[in-house]
């Protein structure tokens, strides 16, 4: 039997979810604290990428993922102005083996209600509202105090609390992420019939503008920009004045702003532990311990592979020492640290404009990382 018998999971994420699913199957009692009010996942869309979608198969949510969100398995490059010239079409890696799609465009709502009702079935306790305040560590347990005057004890506790995580802070981990010097305008709506797969333009007043089909009836746009203190009010009149520049689908998409679409606007973050992404009995994933630039789309990939093998360290320990954590990150730290500094490379060679860009090599080292399983 496993050494741990509860389990504490801060945050409802990809990461969060994945970790509490895993340990809920195999008997372990598991608590999940987070903080918003209920399944909403903030933003538009996401990109999942082979990597991501092997770990959902691996629960057994893939058939349901499927359904609602858009798998493909090219890349589009166009070019920016009236006729938006298709320069490439590239076949992307299938990096989750070549039974699943490249690629699959998804609405995150969606995401997150699937991962949360897998999660519930294996007996994991999901409490919204529940916003985990600080940590007192004991030589056999963590207690997390909330917000609202909770007190809760497990044997042991994880932050899956994404970028600004408090429990990182709470086992005095001071570093957090940097920005980048992006930002993104993203907007989800209607899909038009010849959105198919994503199409990057590179170039224009935007460093990238792009979109993804995330179901058969909607999709999400984005545009990459320097990174400035943007009035999200003026999101849709901002993004449509971008988007002029753009023609095929954003001809569509911009008559979609011009009405009002919903728009966010985030700035570009990066971030990586240097050190073991835990102390004592906490441990952190995901977000909580490196962050990206979405310029590859492998956060989410990367949470999700992270809480697959902290799950195989929890399950597999039949007495807890600092051990089990330290071979998570043993397992781990390399392989995020190859996608965080790929991903933010990525951005630095747009910010610079550089010559020596090589792109396509790039990425291969980053698929020939990726496609190992976990
Ligand atoms: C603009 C942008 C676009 C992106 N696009 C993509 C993409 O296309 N594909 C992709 O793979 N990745 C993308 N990412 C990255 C991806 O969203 C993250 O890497 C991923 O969501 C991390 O998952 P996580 O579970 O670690 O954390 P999160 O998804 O951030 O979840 C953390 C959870 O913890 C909760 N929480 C926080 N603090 C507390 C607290 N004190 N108490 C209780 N709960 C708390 C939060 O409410 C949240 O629900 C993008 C990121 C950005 C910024």
């Amino acid at each position: 039997m496993p050494a741990a018998q509860k389990v504490g999971i801060v945050g409802a994420g990809v990461g969060g979810l994945v970790l509490a699913t895993r340990l809920a199957d195999a008997g372990i009692e598991v608590e999940v604290l987070e903080k918003s009010s209920g399944a909403t996942a903030l933003g538009s869309g996401i990109t999942l990428q082979g990597n991501a979608l092997r770990i959902f198969r691996e629960l057994g949510v893939w058939p349901e993922i499927l359904r609602k969100g858009y798998a493909f398995d090219t890349l589009g490059l166009r070019a920016p102005g009236p006729e938006a010239t298709v320069l490439a079409v590239l076949d992307d890696v299938r990096v989750g083996g070549e039974d699943l799609p490249a690629t699959l465009g998804m609405f995150r709502p969606d995401l997150a209600a699937i991962l949360t009702e897998r999660a519930r079935n294996a007996g994991a306790v999901v409490c919204y509202g529940a916003s985990v305040n600080s940590l007192s560590r004991h030589d056999d347990g963590v207690t997390a105090r909330l917000d609202d005057g909770g007190v809760r004890h497990y044997d042991l506790l994880v932050g899956a609390d994404g970028l600004n995580s408090r429990v990182r802070a709470a086992i005095g981990i001071t570093e957090r992420p940097r920005r980048t010097g992006m930002g993104i305008w993203r907007a989800f709506v209607a899909r038009p019939d010849e959105v198919t797969r994503t199409d990057l333009y590179y170039g224009g007043p935007a460093y990238i503008a792009g979109y993804c089909p995330t179901g058969p009836d909607t999709m999400y746009a984005y545009l990459v920009e320097d990174a400035q203190e943007r009035n999200p009010q003026e999101g849709p009149a901002v993004m449509a004045a971008l988007a002029a520049a753009y023609g095929g689908p954003w001809n569509e998409i911009r008559r979609h702003l011009e009405n009002g679409a919903n728009v966010n606007y985030t700035h570009f973050t990066t971030h990586i532990v240097s050190g073991p992404w835990h102390s004592g009995r906490v441990a952190l994933l995901g977000d909580a311990a490196h962050s990206c630039p979405p310029t590859i789309a492998q956060g989410a990939a990367m949470a999700a592979e992270d809480a697959s093998v902290l799950a195989d360290e929890i399950i597999a320990a039949m007495e807890f020492d600092e051990d089990v954590f330290r071979r998570y990150w043993q397992r781990r730290a390399e392989r995020a640290r190859t996608v965080v500094e790929a991903s933010v490379q990525l951005g630095d060679w747009m910010l610079d404009h550089s010559p020596e860009a090589d792109v396509p090599g790039l990425m291969h080292r980053v698929a020939e990382t990726v496609i190992v399983p976990v």
